[in-house]
């Protein structure tokens, strides 16, 4: 009961990593928030999960500034403050720098960019009060270079930088601002290109530990890092990718 009546907001907090996190907060006794866009489907998720008191949902568009700043405050309202903030919903995007349309440039840097900082500034005075914490969720997308995939591979990269500017920032204040940096992980996201068994074989090659990761395991580096367990841990960007990012690549 690591996070016995803390008071835990995640966004994009009822798919994937964030559904994860959600489940791997409650298990350890922390009430949690969880954001995400779509009313219905936030209300779905709360009540699947029969978590009573501990659990509420929000709908609010995290690339919005007063949406982000409004969802905030109802949730500091409800749980008499805010202990951790994990800035987890995220949107993908294709293209090379040649292609990318305004609009999708404008849609990836709002939700994985934008919504990381309005998040954060909407949260922080609540965290200086508590002494809380936040943890990004960035991608190895962030640490190097994917094949088309410029504007999130250009957000994330900036999260990275977020996440230290940002534990710089506000570490006298007592707050400290982590991020992780996930490999490919098995979420909706992803579900459609592992289908493909070629795609499939190729991460199983490319990736040391021989596998793509469950959302379980991403969940416990972010509530790792959202612990006291990591209490002299602040401005890092943890990969949690079996091993990606150690590879130079270089044939054999
Ligand atoms: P997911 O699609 O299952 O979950 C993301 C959630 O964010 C969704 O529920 C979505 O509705 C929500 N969301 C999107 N835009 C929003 C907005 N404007 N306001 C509020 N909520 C919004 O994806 P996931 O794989 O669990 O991704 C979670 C995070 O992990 C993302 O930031 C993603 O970039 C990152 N990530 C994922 C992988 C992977 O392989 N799945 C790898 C590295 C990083």
């Amino acid at each position: 009961m690591r996070f016995d009546g803390k008071r835990i907001l995640v966004t994009g907090g009822i798919s994937g990593i964030g559904a994860a996190t959600t489940r791997r907060f409650l298990e350890d006794g922390a009430r949690v928030a969880v954001l995400d866009i779509d009313q219905a489907r936030v209300d779905e998720f709360v009540s699947g999960e029969s978590a009573g008191d501990q659990l509420i949902g929000v709908a609010a568009n995290v690339s919005d500034s007063g949406s982000a700043s409004a969802a905030v405050e109802q949730v500091v309202q409800r749980f008499g403050g805010l202990d951790v903030l994990i800035n987890n919903a995220g949107v993908g995007g294709v293209g090379k720098a040649g292609d990318v349309s305004d609009e999708d440039w404008r849609k990836v840097m709002g939700v994985d960019l934008d919504g990381v900082f309005l998040m954060a500034r909407a949260a922080l005075p609540h965290l200086m009060e508590s002494q809380g914490n936040i943890v990004n969720t960035a991608s190895i997308s962030g640490l190097y270079g994917d094949f088309a995939m410029v504007a999130y591979d250009t957000a994330k990269g900036a999260v990275v930088n977020f996440t230290r500017a940002t534990a710089v920032d506000y570490g006298h204040d007592g707050v400290r601002v982590n991020a992780v940096a996930p490999g490919p992980v098995r979420t909706p996201i992803l579900e459609e290109a592992l289908a493909n068994e070629e795609i499939s074989a190729t991460y199983a090659e490319r990736i040391p530990l021989g596998r793509t990761s469950e959302p379980e395991e991403i969940a416990s580096a972010i509530t790792f890092l959202a612990s006291d367990d990591a209490s002299f841990i602040t401005g890092v960007t943890l990969p949690v990718d079996g091993g990606l990012t150690s590879w130079s690549a270089q044939p054999n």
